[in-house]
């Protein structure tokens, strides 16, 4: 399954707020075996976020999008949606009904856009928040606190799934330049995906759908490399 993300903010623009749920998103979903294809950050404007959404449905299986729920002024994210899917924003009844019945607050309490989504729309409870998510035809929106976005997605979470890969790592003391000849005969003597990481060390990712093979891919760079004192063998399932 591919999947794009889009993360909705000026903030997260202008580097004021560190984009935690791309980050977050990204990795939980990797772990379920799904593609993410795309990550975009867009500004808190209707436009952008309709045609960055509409794009990205065309092209993938699913888009998430976080960000801007909400009544204040800058909170256009479910304009956006709307406007993407071609449908009108309107007061969701059942967005209502949960404010009434499950949360602490009364909905005649709340600024109006509270409960408006996109026509149509299936809501999502926000567990930790006032601000609802909604899901419609391919498109799932969450709000934007790091804590509502990742109670809100449990609900969602068992609709993205993929096939399993498992991630061999291999570290070694080498320069990455070094190593391309060994990367290559790699790569097509067993057929894996290998990602280089450069740091301190070098970090050689290996990735494949069957776990002997990634383990066999592992054992052969780790006989043809420096590794460093000490290291360990890394290994982990996705
Ligand atoms: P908003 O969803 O625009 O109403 O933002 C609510 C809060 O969530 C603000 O403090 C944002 O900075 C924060 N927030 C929104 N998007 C993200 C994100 N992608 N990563 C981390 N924090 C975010
Ligand atoms: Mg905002």
């Amino acid at each position: 399954m591919e999947v794009a993300l889009v993360t909705v903010g000026d903030e997260l623009l202008a580097g004021e707020t560190t984009n935690t749920n791309a980050a977050w998103l990204g990795s939980r979903l990797t772990d379920r075996g799904v593609d993410i294809e795309r990550i975009v950050t867009v500004p808190d404007q209707v436009g952008e976020i309709a045609r960055v959404v509409n794009e990205a449905r065309a092209e993938y299986d699913a888009v998430i999008v976080t960000g801007g729920l909400g009544p204040t002024h800058d909170d256009v994210t479910m304009a956006g949606v709307a406007a993407a899917v071609g449908v009108e924003l309107e007061a969701s009844e059942a967005a209502r009904r949960w404010i009434a019945e499950e949360t602490d607050y009364e909905p005649a309490d709340l600024a109006p856009g509270t409960t408006e989504l996109p026509a149509g729309a299936r809501l999502l409870r926000n567990p930790e928040g006032v601000a609802p998510g909604c899901a419609i035809e391919t498109v799932y929106v969450l709000p934007g606190p790091p804590s509502e976005m990742q109670a809100t997605f449990a609900a969602i979470e068992a609709e993205f799934d993929g096939q399993s890969r498992y991630v061999e790592t291999v570290e070694t003391t080498e320069p990455e330049s070094a190593l391309l000849d060994r990367v290559a005969e790699l790569r097509s003597r067993f057929d894996v995906g290998v990602g280089s990481y450069p740091g301190e060390t070098v970090r050689i990712r290996i990735e494949c759908p069957d776990p002997d093979r990634a383990v066999e891919a592992a054992t052969w760079l780790r006989e043809r490399v420096t590794i460093p004192e000490n290291a360990d063998e890394g290994e982990d399932q996705r």
